[in-house]
């Protein structure tokens, strides 16, 4: 499944799941927008991009900021002259139970995770409505869909995701522009390796497929939904979750 003659922006490519999905598509032929809001680390993703062979260009940008995000296309569309694909994948946790959650933790977790998708499909779009076509996979979480005590600002912005995902799939179909989620479950990223081993214990007897997730186990399902293999797929959500949801 080469993808060539494709551009895409990828948020929060700096490192994790987003790392994984850059360099996927770059494997596939795409030229890839690396994303996020820490610069070295969008460097770094491009150089590896780079090693393997693959085309990318880092621009630093915060999802949260509209100036940001209208910079961040204006570069792809510079730099490449069209944008294809827009994978919405930065993404931050805040967890707390809920008497305890301090209104900032709530405001940043919206900002980033919902807020930060409604900019940059609004700006990417505009161009996809003229070219005609157009893919768009926003990152959202098993917890959008069964919830998690201690989370209930993660969990929100991520089923504020999926029902954002399904609207636009709506609203951009008859353009020929595909809209889907995935819903990964337990991946070993930075974000989650702060759990300790007890509770990592438990999480693992959740997992029917019995192993926690890899960022590549996200970035291959997002190579197949990019490309014409899914091209009558759109409006869904993918659990890419070793069968937790089930
Ligand atoms: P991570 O923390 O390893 O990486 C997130 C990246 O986003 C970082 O490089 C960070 O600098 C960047 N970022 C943060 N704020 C940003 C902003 N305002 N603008 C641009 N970039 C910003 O996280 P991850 O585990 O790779 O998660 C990636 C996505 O997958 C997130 O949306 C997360 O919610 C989702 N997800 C992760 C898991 C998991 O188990 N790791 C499970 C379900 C969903």
């Amino acid at each position: 499944m080469m993808l060539n003659d494709s551009v895409a922006i990828v948020t929060g490519s700096g490192q994790g799941i987003g790392r994984a999905i850059a360099l996927e598509l770059a494997a596939a032929g795409v030229q890839v927008v690396v994303n996020d809001v820490n610069s070295d680390k969008a460097e770094e993703t491009v150089e590896l991009i780079r090693a393997a062979g693959g085309e990318g260009l880092a621009v630093q940008a915060d999802v949260t900021k509209a100036a940001d995000v209208d910079r961040l296309i204006k570069t792809a569309l510079d730099q490449f002259g069209k944008i294809n694909i827009l994978i919405n994948n930065a993404g931050i946790t805040r967890d707390s139970l809920l008497l305890r959650m301090k209104e900032a933790d709530w405001d940043a977790v919206l900002a980033i995770n919902l807020k930060g998708v409604f900019l940059c499909t609004k700006a990417v779009s505009k161009g996809m409505l003229k070219q005609r076509s157009g893919v768009i996979v926003n990152i959202s979480s098993v917890v959008g869909l069964s919830g998690n005590a201690g989370q209930a600002n993660y969990a929100a912005s991520k089923a504020g995701i999926i029902g954002f995902s399904k609207s636009i799939a709506k609203e951009f179909a008859s353009r020929g522009i595909r809209v889907n989620a995935i819903a990964p479950g337990y991946i070993s990223t930075d974000m989650t390796e702060t759990l300790g081993e007890g509770l990592q214990t438990e999480v693992l007897r959740a997992i029917p497929l019995g192993r926690l997730g890899k960022p590549e186990d996200i970035a291959q399902v997002v190579r197949f939904l990019v490309s014409p293999a899914a091209s009558y797929i759109t409006g869904q959500t993918l659990c890419v979750d070793g069968g937790m949801e089930i």
